[in-house]
C-alpha cells in the first residue's frame, strides 16, 4: 500500500531547497535572487548583465523559512519504504555554503534528515514487532570518500591503512547491496545509539579533514543503515537500505586552487559529481547501459540508483546574488537529474 503510492511519484524525486539570505550576505550588500514560484517551481532572477528570470521545476521546492519538519514530512514515505525491503537514498547536492548539510544532518536544536529518519524507522521497526511476524536487526556503517579513497568513519584512522589495504567496493549477491567489503558495520539497538554512532563518524570526519589539511565539505560522506526483517513463520529475510548522502560541494575551480592538492581535489570532486550526473541521465533515457563504474561515488550508490530503487535527491541552493552562477548550474545539474 505505501509503496503503491511511492510507485506512482517515480523512482528519481528531485527536490530543491534554499536556505535564507545570511546576515553575513545581506551586511555585503548581496540581494536574493532565488525566489519559490509555488510549491513545484523556482524562480532564478539574474541581474545584470542577463536581466532575465530562469524557471526551474521540482517535485519540490522548500524556500528559506520551510522548516525541517515540512521537508521531512515529504520524504516520511521512503523511510517505511526500507522497512519494507526497498533500497532508499536520499542525497544532497549543491555548492558549499548552499544548506547540504543543514538538510542532511541538522543542528541540535533543528535537526535533518539523519535523526529524523531514525527515529521513524525505529518506531515503525517497533510498530512492525509488536504484530508478532517479523523480527528485525539494524546495522550502520558510514563512509567518506575523499578523492579515490573509502575511509572508515567508524574505525580509528590507522595510519599503515595503505593503498593495498584500500577498502574495495563489492556486490553482496544474498543481500542485493553493495558492499565496502572490511568495512565496520555496527549493529544498532535504538535510535540514540545511531545517533551517537553518527555523532562519532562526524567527529572522526572532521579530525580525518583537518589531517589532510583539507575541509569535510570536499568529500561525500554515506551513511548506510540495512533494516533485515526475517519472517518468524518461515525464516524468510527482506533486506533494506537507506543510504544518506552529504555530497562533496559542487562549486567550481577556484582562482586559488591553480596547483597542487586542492586542484586535485577539484578535479576529482568534479569528475565523481560528472559521474553521477551521467548515471542519472543514463537511467532517466532508460539506457540499458548505465556507467555506474566511471567512479567509485556510483559504485557505491550502485544498488540505489535505478532498478526498484528509491531515490530522493536534494538540489540545495543559496539565494545570494552573489551565488547566482553556482546556482544556476546546480539548477541545471539537478534538471537533468529529474528527467528520471
Ligand atoms: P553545506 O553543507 O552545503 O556546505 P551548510 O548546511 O553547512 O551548507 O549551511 C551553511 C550555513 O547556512 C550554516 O550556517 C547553516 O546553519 C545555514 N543554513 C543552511 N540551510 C539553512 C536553512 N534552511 N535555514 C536556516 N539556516 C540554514
Ligand atoms: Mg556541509
Amino acid at each position: 500500500y505505501h509503496n503503491q503510492i511511492q510507485d506512482m511519484k517515480g523512482s528519481v524525486r528531485v527536490f530543491c531547497r534554499f536556505r535564507p539570505l545570511a546576515k553575513r550576505e545581506e551586511d555585503l550588500g548581496d540581494i536574493p535572487v532565488l525566489h519559490k514560484a509555488d510549491a513545484f517551481s523556482v524562480d532564478l532572477q539574474r541581474l545584470a548583465p542577463h536581466n532575465d528570470t530562469r524557471r526551474f521545476d521540482f517535485d519540490a521546492v522548500f524556500g528559506g523559512d520551510s522548516p525541517q519538519e515540512e521537508v521531512f514530512r515529504d520524504c516520511e514515505d521512503l523511510v517505511q519504504s526500507v522497512v519494507d525491503g526497498y533500497n532508499v537514498t536520499i542525497f544532497a547536492y549543491g555548492q558549499t555554503g548552499a544548506g547540504k548539510t543543514h538538510t542532511m544532518y541538522g543542528t541540535h536544536d533543528h535537526p535533518g534528515l539523519a535523526p529524523r529518519s531514525i527515529d521513524s524507522l525505529f518506531h515503525l521497526i517497533h510498530r512492525e514487532e509488536r504484530q508478532g511476524r517479523k523480527s528485525f536487526t539494524v546495522k550502520a556503517y558510514m563512509i567518506e570518500l575523499y578523492k579515490q579513497e573509502i575511509l572508515d568513519l567508524l574505525v580509528e584512522a590507522r595510519r599503515e591503512n595503505s593503498k593495498e589495504k584500500q577498502l574495495q567496493i563489492k556486490k553482496d549477491a544474498g543481500r542485493g547491496i553493495m558492499f565496502v567489503e572490511g568495512v565496520c558495520e555496527r549493529q544498532i539497538h535504538g535510535p540514540d545509539e545511531l545517533k551517537a554512532v553518527l555523532a562519532e563518524g562526524e567527529r572522526r570526519r572532521h579530525t580525518a579533514a583537518t589531517a589532510m589539511n583539507t575541509s569535510s565539505s570536499r568529500s561525500h560522506l554515506l551513511l548506510s543503515i540495512i533494516v533485515e526483517a526475517t519472517a518468524k513463520d518461515n525464516d524468510q529475510v527482506i533486506y533494506g537500505k537507506i543510504t544518506l548522502c552529504d555530497l562533496a560541494g559542487s562549486e567550481r575551480l577556484k582562482k586559488s586552487e591553480v596547483s597542487g592538492d586542492a586542484l586535485k581535489e577539484a578535479i576529482e570532486i568534479n569528475k565523481s559529481l560528472t559521474a553521477l550526473g551521467d548515471v542519472i541521465e543514463a537511467l532517466s533515457k532508460g539506457s540499458k547501459n548505465v556507467p555506474y563504474r566511471n567512479h567509485k561515488l556510483t559504485m557505491l550508490m550502485q544498488d540505489s540508483l535505478g532498478g526498484s530503487a528509491k531515490t530522493l535527491m536534494f538540489v540545495n541552493c543559496s539565494p545570494a546574488s552573489s551565488n547566482a552562477e553556482e546556482t544556476l548550474t546546480s539548477l541545471k545539474w539537478a534538471t537533468r537529474a529529474k528527467q528520471v
